[in-house]
């Protein structure tokens, strides 16, 4: 018998605001380049840089009151999209709430 374990699970990945490590597809990506325009992505099919979030327990929320910040969106290099951002990532949450 092998001790191996299926590899049917996807890549992991880490959820940026509380560090849980989950399955890429259980996380909501946010697809981007640093200094220009960050977007939803929601497939996870888009270029760019990657930051993954919990879909539930309160890390999205959490993370859109932090990319509001002039110091929470600098850490990504977000600029002026960071507002933007946060405001769809709200929408997203009130309509799920
Ligand atoms: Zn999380």
């Amino acid at each position: 018998m092998s001790r191996r374990r299926s590899s049917a699970e996807g890549p992991l990945r880490t959820c940026v605001q509380c560090g849980a490590v989950a399955e890429k597809r259980r996380l909501l990506r946010i697809a981007g380049r640093p200094g220009s325009a960050w977007a939803l992505d929601p497939a996870g099919r888009l270029p760019g840089r990657g930051i993954y979030l919990c879909r539930e327990g309160g890390c999205v929320e959490r993370f859109a009151s932090r990319i509001r910040t002039r110091k929470g969106g600098a850490r990504w290099k977000m600029g002026d999209g960071g507002m933007d951002l946060a405001d769809r990532l709200a929408a997203m949450t009130a309509d799920e709430a």
